[in-house]
Parts: C-alpha cells; sequence; structure tokens
C-alpha cells in the first residue's frame, strides 16, 4: 500500500558566516560571551541608527553561493521583514525577498537508499535546484534555563542579533528522506570548504527546516505541507522527515485530512508535535529597506571569488576516482573536508604514488587515531610525508603491514619518524629466502604429525604453518614470501 505513495520534500537551510564582526555594524560574533555584551544601537535597532553593510558577508556569500553553484544577481535588494518576537525587539528583521543575492541555482550531489542498519548501497549523483541563496541577520534569542525566576521570567539575549546567515532554500526536488540528508550534509561540507561557514550544527551555526508532503503516485498536483523545525542534526532531520511521511500515508488511508502547520520535532520522543499555532502564519508585509541602498556586486568582483575557490569537494572526489582508481565510497571518504583531501594527496605523492595504499592507511589506520584524538587531518601528528615514508616502507617489503600498524600507533604518540621508530624497534622484515626456508625446515622438523596430516590430504593445516613460521621469525617474516616458500616444501 505504502508503496503507492510519493514523498516530497524542500529544504531551507540557514548557514552562519563567519565574519569576525556582524552584518550590519562592528560588533562581534564571538560565542559564548557575557549575554548582551555584544550589542550596540544598530542591532539593537534603536531609533536613529543606521545599518552599514559589512564587504567580508558579500564576499563569504558568494563563495557560498558559488560553491552551490548559484548564479550571484548584479543587483539584490534588502528588505524588511516585519513581525514582533521578544527576540526581535526592533520589530523587523533585515532579510533579502523579491530579489535576493543569488538564485538559479543547480547542484549535483550523491545520494543512497540506506537498508535498516543506515548502510548506504549504490551512491548515484542527483540534480538539486536550488532556488535561491539570500543574505540575512539573525535574530537574538530568549532564554528560559540557567538565570533566577525562569520559571516566571524569560531572559533575552542579542548577542546573535545581527549575526549574518546565508539563507539556502531548494525547489521541492527530495523524494526521500536520505536524500534531504545527503543534500544538507553536502552543503555543509561545501560551506566549510570553502571556508564562508562552519557550518556546525551543534554551535546552531547551521539550521535546516524542511517542507514535506506526499502524493498518490502519477498526481501532478501537491499534496498539504508541514514544515518541521527544531532540526538540531542532520540525522534528526531524516528521522523526523520520516516519522512524517508516516504519519501522512497513514492519516490519508484512513480517510483522514492534513492540517497545513508547524511541527517541531522531539527527538526524546522521537516525534513531531504540532507548534502553537499562533506562532505562524504571519504576513510580512515585506517592503525595501530604506536605510540602505541597493547591493551591486560587478562581474569582476564574482570573478575573483571564483578564482579565489579551491577545487570543490564534488570534482575533487570525481578527480581522486579517475586519477588514483579509488572507489566512490573511497573517494568521497578522502574528500570528507579539506583538509583530509589535501593529506592524502601528499601522503599519495610521498609513498611513490601507491594512491590505493595511502587511501587503506588512512582510511583503516589514521582516521581512527584522529578520531579518538579528536583532531582533523591538518592537526595530525603524523604528516602526510610520514604516512606516505609509511606506506612506501610497507611496499618496498621493508616491514610487514603489521608492523606497519604498531608503527603508525607509535608515530602518531611520539611524533617520530616512522624510519627512527623502525631502527629502535629493530623491525626488519625478512624476505630473504634462505633464511625463510631455513626456519620453514625448523618448523616442519617439530610437527612431524601435522606435516604427515598435511601431506596425507588435510590442507587445512596450511594456516598452522603459516601460523608457526611467522611465530618463529617473531613476526618479522614476510608472508608473502612465506607463503610462496610453504606451499613448495610442504608439497615435497
Ligand atoms: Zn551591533
Amino acid at each position: 500500500m505504502t508503496n503507492s505513495w510519493e514523498t516530497i520534500i524542500g529544504l531551507e537551510v540557514h548557514a552562519q558566516l563567519s565574519t569576525e564582526s556582524k552584518i550590519f555594524c562592528g560588533c562581534s560574533t564571538r560565542f559564548g560571551d557575557e549575554p548582551n555584551a555584544n550589542t550596540c544601537p544598530v542591532c539593537l535597532g534603536l531609533p536613529g541608527a543606521l545599518p552599514v553593510l559589512n564587504r567580508r558577508v558579500v564576499e563569504l556569500g558568494a563563495r557560498a553561493a558559488l560553491a552551490l553553484g548559484l548564479q550571484i544577481k548584479e543587483r539584490s535588494i534588502f528588505a524588511r521583514k516585519n513581525y514582533f518576537y521578544p527576540d526581535l525587539p526592533k520589530g523587523y528583521q533585515i532579510s533579502q525577498y523579491d530579489q535576493p543575492f543569488s538564485a538559479q541555482g543547480v547542484l549535483e550531489i550523491m545520494t543512497a537508499d540506506r537498508d535498516e542498519a543506515g548502510h548506504a548501497h549504490e551512491w548515484k549523483p542527483m540534480i538539486v535546484n536550488i532556488t535561491r541563496l539570500h543574505l540575512e541577520e539573525d535574530a537574538g534569542k530568549n532564554v528560559h534555563e540557567g538565570l533566577p525566576d525562569v520559571d516566571r521570567f524569560s531572559y533575552i539575549d542579542l548577542n546573535r542579533a545581527g549575526i549574518p546567515l546565508a539563507e539556502i532554500v531548494t525547489e521541492p526536488d527530495f523524494r526521500s528522506s536520505w536524500q534531504a540528508y545527503d543534500y544538507v550534509n553536502h552543503v555543509r561540507r561545501a560551506l566549510q570548504w570553502v571556508g564562508a561557514s562552519e557550518a556546525d550544527m551543534e554551535k546552531g551555526n547551521l539550521r535546516c527546516e524542511a517542507n514535506v508532503s506526499v502524493r498518490r503516485k502519477g498526481d501532478t498536483t501537491y499534496g498539504t505541507k508541514v514544515e518541521l523545525k527544531n532540526l538540531n542534526s542532520v540525522r534528526f532531520m531524516q528521522k523526523a522527515i520520516e516519522f512524517e511521511v508516516d504519519r501522512h500515508i497513514r492519516t490519508l488511508e484512513e480517510g483522514g485530512r492534513l492540517v497545513q502547520e508547524t511541527r517541531l520535532w522531539d527527538e526524546r520522543l522521537s516525534e513531531t508535535r504540532p507548534m502553537r499555532s499562533k506562532e505562524e502564519a504571519h504576513d510580512y508585509r515585506y517592503f525595501p529597506e530604506p536605510d540602505l541602498p541597493p547591493l551591486v556586486v560587478t562581474s569582476d568582483f564574482v570573478e575573483q571569488v571564483r578564482k579565489s575557490l579551491p577545487e570543490l569537494p564534488g570534482p575533487r572526489a570525481k578527480r581522486f576516482s579517475e586519477q588514483y582508481g579509488l572507489s566512490y565510497a573511497d573517494a568521497s571518504q578522502m574528500t570528507a573536508e579539506r583538509s583530509l583531501a589535501d593529506y592524502y594527496e601528499a601522503a599519495v605523492v610521498a609513498s611513490g604514488g601507491n594512491a590505493r595504499g595511502a587511501a587503506n592507511w588512512i582510511r583503516s589506520e589514521l582516521l581512527r587515531e584522529l578520531e579518538n584524538a579528536g583532531l582533523t587531518a591538518d592537526k595530525s601528528p603524523v604528516p602526510a610525508a610520514e604516512l606516505g615514508a609509511l606506506v612506501r616502507m610497507i611496499d618496498e617489503g621493508r616491514i610487514s603491514g603489521k608492523q606497519g600498524k604498531e608503527v603508525l600507533i607509535e608515530m602518531f604518540a611520539s611524533g617520530k619518524q616512522a624510519a627512527t621508530i623502525v631502527e629502535e624497534k629493530g623491525m626488519v622484515q625478512v624476505s630473504d629466502k634462505a633464511e625463510i626456508d631455513r626456519v620453514i625446515d625448523e618448523v616442519m622438523a617439530a610437527s612431524p604429525n601435522q606435516l604427515q596430516q598435511y601431506r596425507s590430504g588435510k590442507e587445512a593445516l596450511f594456516g598452522f604453518f603459516v601460523g608457526q613460521v611467522m611465530t618463529a621469525s617473531k613476526g618479522k617474516a614476510n608472508p608473502k614470501v612465506v607463503n610462496e616458500r610453504l606451499k613448495e616444501k610442504l608439497k615435497s
């Protein structure tokens, strides 16, 4: 029954642009300062105070827009969005309305369905149409916790009022919660990548809202939509959408009716609930902000910004697949962050060009250590050149892969070079056939019963001999040579 329905999702992302000062005044954007310490007549909206646009906001807005495939408009208009709310005492928010900073974005992302356990299968490209990216100021914050008499009073912190935001709105292009999930992750990475935003949902500098509806497959009109808010992580957003889709289908199949409303995700109860209805249905009465001239952005400026952008994550992942022969999953992991992609490429060079080897070592060993230490690749105690050197030593058979793991952990802890640790520990891999043959002879002489069983057909004992030889050589024997020589010698 349920698969006769189609899900329709559109997304709005608010990203805080990484400026030092606010969008229309010189107040600091620092997080965690004393409440109301970073305010002035402009961001408080006191009568007579005049806003002046921060140039850095335009630069970062342009970086964000270009990273998401949007066209930057030569001329855009700031507008007043009128509403009263305690965290917005001046009675309006300066935003953009019918003439936004940028529009008509075409963004390719990669997306995949997930199984029950959340594992992705078969990544496929998807085109997302981005309606607009516009610039606006944030409102303040009501504080209901941690202060005296909070049962009777609400407190207002206006440090956030006037913090620059980019609002990014898509067309209703998504057909599943996982597509929405992959899109928001793509946006988050792209904004971090070009330095436009820290895009950290935990700090609240990336927030998202989802518009969700369902319709019978084949229908051309949209069903009743619900707006989801209070989505504090990408995973919560995905879960909230999933919950809503189920609720919509169930309601409609039971002959019920849906109401257009705003709903909040409650993570504790794993469900959405309606927001009090008087908090919505605004008529914002937008009009052009009389205190700000139109924002004019020249094509020279846009070109300058474009040239200053690094190679973007999508194209870079594609290049990693083609140039280095990585699977999509590996290429995407190596481009999860810009610092990691840089690290990876430097390691490939230092390893003498072993692109897959470098990717394997980063994925299976280095990332775990970095994660445990809470570090990103650019802060790794093991520099890329040294990881490359380690991969090379293993390739050249100087140490075994097993020894390599031990060396890497030691490098991570001590910051020493791979070669130094190998020497200090007396790690040498033995690849010399004569020497390995000698060990094999000893092992065979010490295990006559197993040898007889093996030769009479019990081939499973091969592993036993490999283990014995590795132990006898104290792990120094080259496993590849051991295998070859054992096959040869056990026969006769
Ligand atoms: Zn201010």
